[in-house]
């Protein structure tokens, strides 16, 4: 992607994953956070209808009047969406229920899936205080044209995958979608890594799913997996990250181990 203002590219990661309720939501928003609090600058692209991370993160109705439907519409730029939240070093730009029809309105358009893509790298570092290094964009659970735009956008995919018996059903198609938008679309595309949420280590079937994931997609999986942590869950009805809210609960200490794991990759990948 562009150099954006400074010389600073941001990294721009998808969370993406056709399946609701494994976790995409709680992963941007403590990923983001945990990012945020070593010192990175982050901005979560909400780009689910629903708006869990946006409200996740405090932001309520009301201070959404610029949204990424009004980015994807092309009535708003990216910069003007961008609020800040609770975290020192973390935006959101906010999504509302307008976005459900966003997809309706520019179907026919040329640039439909490159709308997003466009948005990011019109970002300009002067808008903003300081550049961002990170970027996570929350998907919608469906591999509609908002996930495509993500993917198009994006530089790499991070999957949550879910410890529970149909876990690897969904992934196949997933990265099947993955390959056919690097092979049309953005040729930059890869899958940065598969993330295990909701992990239970009193359940067996916990570690088996946990086993079969690391067979299937080897060493994509990342080490940290995240256990399952009512303090996670209880976090977002308090608008904030469970960092936030109960640094040290196991979920928070998760998070944090997983940001430094994606860093690594991220040094790797750079030295490559
Ligand atoms: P998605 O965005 O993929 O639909 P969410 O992140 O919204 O999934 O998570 C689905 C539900 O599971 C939410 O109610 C969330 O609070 C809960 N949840 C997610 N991760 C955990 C966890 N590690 N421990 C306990 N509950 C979790
Ligand atoms: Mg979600």
């Amino acid at each position: 992607s562009e150099a954006g203002a400074r010389g600073v590219t941001p990294r721009v990661l998808v969370l993406a994953n056709q399946k609701g309720g494994v976790g995409k939501t709680t992963t941007a928003i403590n990923l983001g956070t945990a990012l945020a609090a070593i010192g990175e600058k982050v901005l979560i692209i909400d780009l689910d209808p629903q708006g869990n991370a946006s409200t996740g993160l405090g932001i309520d109705r009301k201070s959404r009047q610029v949204s990424t439907y009004h980015v994807l519409a092309g009535e708003a730029s990216l910069s003007a969406a961008i609020t800040e939240t609770v975290v020192p070093g973390l935006s959101v730009a906010p999504s509302t229920l307008d976005l459900l029809g966003v997809e309706l309105e520019i179907a026919h358009e040329r640039n439909r899936s490159h709308r997003l893509r466009s948005a990011i790298q019109s970002l300009s570092g002067f808008e903003v205080s300081e550049p961002f290094t990170y970027i996570l964009i929350d998907c919608p659970p469906s591999l509609n044209l908002l996930t495509i735009n993500a993917l198009v956008a994006a530089d790499a995919v991070l999957v949550p995958l879910q410890c529970e018996f149909f876990a690897l059903e969904g992934l196949s198609q997933l990265l099947k979608t993955v390959e056919q938008v690097r092979s049309a679309l953005n040729p930059d595309l890869s899958i940065h890594g598969v993330v295990l949420t909701m992990f239970d280590p009193r359940n067996n079937l916990s570690g088996q799913v946990v086993a079969d994931v690391r067979e299937f997609m080897g060493n994509k999986v990342y080490e940290t997996m995240i256990p399952r942590n009512v303090r996670v869950s209880e976090a977002p009805s308090h608008g904030k990250p469970v960092l936030l809210y109960d640094l040290k609960c196991a979920g928070s200490q998760a998070y944090l181990r997983l940001a430094s794991e994606v860093i690594q990759r991220e040094r790797a990948l750079r030295a490559a």
